[in-house]
């Protein structure tokens, strides 16, 4: 019989050879547009702090100032020690931001997603998850108990098939006087191809066959829509979904979930949602800088970052539009995100691919199963409004340089 040791050592045995080992890589200095990997400095084309607040002075002094008043740890959990002025703030400014009644922080997006889902639904209810959502409402539909359907990515006739199928299955529940429920959930931006659910096509199915919405807002809020609140915004269906969630980590530079909703969901959720109950608050620092970066992306500043980002994809996308045909930066795929896959399939190629990158100063991180499926991995290039057009040049130098000289496969 093999030891601990030795079981785990042949899994990771097993990892390597099918190319989907991962390891840490140490970096030592702040998120930025430049970062610094075994004294290396690598331009960053791999984070998703989209407006380049992780590393801004007005964050940084919010972190600093709430440190100081407000120390280092937070305590227990909010229900147990009493409640932090901070997360207060920081609800009270989301709440505003997105135009909803109210909103709850929690530890992370993934924490988010499953105190969440697993707060409003049990076994005798319906989730359907698109096909390319994140791990976390995966996890959150599958810890929940209800019954789990996950249709095609953006398959709008799948979603009306199995909520006419929800609806059936309920009616026949009804007669025991069961309640159940039926809650669609998307990402508005899909975070590993970067392109846009139809999400007014969802809202008006959830409508017509009375199922609850949820959008996870990840990759859109503080980007999308004229007020930045997401695509939800940009849609016109914001104040129509019941459920909007975000991360606190990604554009808003900071790290933590929320969700937006009606005071009802909220009030629900702080006495139901067990990552919520049974852990510990958000460091009074995250808080405090995730508010300041709400405020930051309200502001006029918020909007000249938005411009630039923006520019960066435009500047990006024209140079793909020219790319050798059969490249794979000529492939279309995602529009108008700053999530820009470049699609190489096989995994070991794929890393292969990144290594040579970081060797012309560029990080570029290779996508992998399980993140992606199998045969898909990819280059997942994601822009800031923190690069400047030269280091966006430099970048699509480099790409090219690699993308073309490696052999096809
Ligand atoms: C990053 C991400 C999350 C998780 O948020 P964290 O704050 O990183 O835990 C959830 N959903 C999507 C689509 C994400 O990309």
């Amino acid at each position: 019989m093999k030891t601990f040791d030795e079981d785990l050592a042949a899994r990771l045995i097993d990892l390597r050879e099918q190319g989907l080992y991962r390891e840490l890589r140490r970096v030592d200095s702040a998120q930025s547009a430049r970062i610094q990997i075994n004294g290396q400095t690598l331009l960053n084309f791999s984070s998703n702090d989209y407006l380049g607040l992780a590393d801004d002075p007005a964050l940084k002094a919010a972190a600093a100032a709430a440190v100081e008043k407000y120390g280092a740890g937070s305590g227990a959990s909010r229900l147990i020690c009493g409640s932090l002025a901070p997360h207060h703030e920081l609800e009270e400014a989301l709440a505003a931001f997105k135009g909803t009644p109210a909103a709850l922080s929690f530890s992370s997006g993934y924490a988010a997603a499953l105190g969440t889902i697993c707060a409003l639904l049990d076994s005798n209810d319906v989730i359907l998850v698109d096909k390319l959502v994140h791990a976390c409402i995966v996890d959150a539909a599958r810890l929940s108990r209800a019954k789990l359907r996950v249709f095609g990515h953006n398959d709008l006739n799948a979603v009306e098939r199995i909520l006419r199928w929800a609806g059936e299955r309920h009616a026949s529940a009804a007669e025991t006087a069961i309640q159940s429920r039926t809650l669609i959930v998307t990402e508005s931006i899909f975070s590993m191809d970067g392109d846009q659910a139809p999400l007014r096509e969802l809202f008006e199915l959830k409508e017509k066959y009375g199922a609850w919405l949820m959008v996870d807002e990840a990759h859109a809020t503080g980007l999308f829509g004229d007020r930045r609140r997401g695509l939800a915004e940009e849609t016109g269906i914001a104040q129509k979904v019941e459920i909007q969630m975000g991360t606190l980590g990604k554009a808003l530079g900071s790290s933590g979930g929320y969700i937006c909703g009606s005071r009802a969901l909220v009030d629900c959720l702080i006495n139901r949602a067990r990552s919520f109950v049974f852990s510990t608050a958000p460091v009074p620092a995250a808080a405090a800088a995730a508010a300041a970066g709400v405020r930051f992306v309200q502001s006029e500043a918020g909007e000249e970052r938005c411009r630039r980002l923006w520019a960066n994809v435009a500047a990006v996308s024209a140079h793909r539009a020219l790319a050798r045909k059969g490249s794979p930066l000529a492939e279309r795929r995602g529009k108008t995100a700053a999530i820009i896959p470049i699609m190489i399939g096989d995994e070991a190629r794929a890393m292969e691919m990144a290594g040579r990158l970081r060797e012309e100063g560029i990080f570029i991180p290779a996508i992998r199963y399980p993140t992606v499926a199998r045969g898909q991995a990819r280059l997942r290039l994601t822009l800031s409004a923190a690069h400047t057009p030269a280091e966006v040049a430099q970048m699509l130098a480099a790409l090219d340089s690699v993308l073309n000289s490696s052999p096809p496969c």
